[in-house]
């Protein structure tokens, strides 16, 4: 193998960059050349291909989204669309390709790969962290992090205003990044696609809470593919108990931004990894971490098989938000 191909996909996810550095360097080190494609498979069609050595990619790793740019592209749905991808990777002589995304990414990966021999490796590269093979991808942490930082604040004028807040957060189908951020930032429900929640039980335990003397709550809200659906719940409590409050959508904020230690750290491992990974002869697989080490997964895993939340911060999540009472911690009382 003499030259690869690195490419991002799908949302842009904080920690890309280090990646893409990541997979330049190790190639360099092992005597390959890497191609950047440019808008994911978008640029694959349209030969939007440049050379990357170690110089073009300096400073980028603290840089959030993708230096390469991305693109969602309904043409390489189509035989006709991949047939000129794969012109474009014979015209380069691109032996291997980095994919840098989701399981979308990797799915349509997988369905170029069966139809002209290149080998493939997946790097697990969006917010959501739902993809399954690794505990976690790029960019979650960052996001996380990203909207910790605002319930904070937003905590800072509930508690002034005596106000309840719902702060929805992204998450695609899943309440990964709700459940991290509401667990940090202390809130007082969490409302996510795992743990269904009817409308009454909401109620019920927010009227218990200011009952009780509580003066504000936040309720953080994972989008669960209906963003905007917090200004519904909120009419819904407004007309049952009578409360007013306020409803924070933190949208594309949670995308952007530098990214934290620990995704760059993740982000430069799974890099080196994929480039190892495509030099030993193996592909078709993804490249993640299980418990702090590294795993490779087969690539169609990643769209057959679920993530599951962490069952520890699902409890945690639950007590925090008085759903349930523990055996371990009522008994003696
Ligand atoms: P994110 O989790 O951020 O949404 P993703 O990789 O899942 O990332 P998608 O939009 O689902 O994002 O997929 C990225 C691209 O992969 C699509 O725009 C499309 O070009 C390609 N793709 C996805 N599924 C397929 C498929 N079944 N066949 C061919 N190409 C596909």
């Amino acid at each position: 193998m003499k030259r690869i191909g690195v490419l991002t996909s799908g949302g842009d996810a904080p920690g890309m960059n280090a990646c893409i550095r990541a997979v330049v360097r190790a190639a360099d080190s092992c005597g390959l050349e890497t191609m950047g494609i440019n808008r994911g498979y978008h640029g694959l069609i349209n030969g939007d291909v440049t050379r990357l050595d170690r110089r073009a990619c300096a400073n980028i790793i603290h840089q959030g989204g993708t230096v390469l740019g991305t693109a969602r592209s309904p043409e390489f749905r189509t035989r006709e669309g991949r047939a000129r991808a794969i012109e474009v990777i014979k015209q380069w002589g691109i032996e291997g390709l980095v994919l840098i995304g989701g399981d979308g990414t990797f799915r349509g990966g997988s369905v170029l790969a069966s139809e002209y021999p290149v080998k493939i490796v997946g790097v697990p590269g969006t917010i959501d962290n739902d993809v399954y093979g690794s505990d976690f991808s790029i960019g979650f942490d960052t996001a996380v992090n990203s909207a910790l930082q605002a319930i904070d604040k937003i905590r800072d004028t509930a508690l002034s205003l005596e106000r309840l807040f719902f702060v929805e957060v992204m998450g695609h189908h899943t309440g990964f990044i709700a459940l991290e951020c509401g667990i940090a930032g202390g809130a007082e429900e969490l409302l996510i696609p795992e743990v269904p929640t009817s409308i009454e039980e909401l109620c019920e335990r927010l009227r218990q809470g200011f009952d009780s003397g509580k003066r504000s709550a936040i309720v953080v809200v994972a989008e669960a593919e209906q963003p905007g659906i917090s200004f519904r719940i909120a009419d819904e409590v407004r007309d049952r108990l009578g409360l007013d409050s306020r409803v924070v959508i933190l949208g594309h904020i949670q995308r952007g931004g530098s990214p934290t230690a620990r995704d760059r750290v993740l982000a430069s491992k799974l890099g080196m990894t994929a480039v190892e990974t495509l030099v030993s002869g193996r592909d078709a697989c993804m490249v993640g971490e299980i418990r702090g080490e590294i795993a490779c997964s087969p690539l169609q895993d990643t769209w057959e098989k679920k993530k599951q939340l962490h069952p520890d911060l699902k409890k945690l999540g639950e007590l925090f938000s008085g759903r349930k009472a523990f055996p371990a911690m009522t008994e003696g009382r």
